[in-house]
């Protein structure tokens, strides 16, 4: 029985694998269902299991934390949590490049 794809309505779901990644950092590939039209995939609970203990292996698992902007004078400083300093192998003292991708992120690049 062929499955539609709840997202595009369009196309016909078909088992495949895609490959996973967290932050940029790649987590493997998991057997998912592939819709033809959209390319939208669906992994099982299963996998999704098997992704977030892979991510808790590397070290990625709750790196995304809310934080607040406060000011120092005329700048403004953003904290950077101690887990994502110490998965950043960070210390305090290093240079980085910071600049804006679109209105709404920032990217802090370590030398
Ligand atoms: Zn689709």
């Amino acid at each position: 029985m062929m499955v539609k794809c709840p997202v595009c309505g369009k196309g016909q779901l078909h088992r495949g694998k895609v490959r996973e990644e967290m932050f940029g950092i790649d987590l493997g590939e998991y057997p998912a269902e592939i819709c033809d039209s959209c390319g939208e995939s669906f992994v099982d609970q299963d996998a999704m299991k098997k992704i977030e203990a892979r991510a808790k292996a590397v070290g990625l698992w709750g790196l995304a934390k809310k934080v607040s902007i406060a000011k120092s004078g005329n700048s403004l400083v953003v904290r950077i949590p101690a887990e994502l300093a110490r998965f950043l192998r960070l210390k305090g003292g290093e240079e980085a490049l910071v600049r804006p991708e679109g209105r709404k992120k920032i990217v802090v690049e370590l030398g």
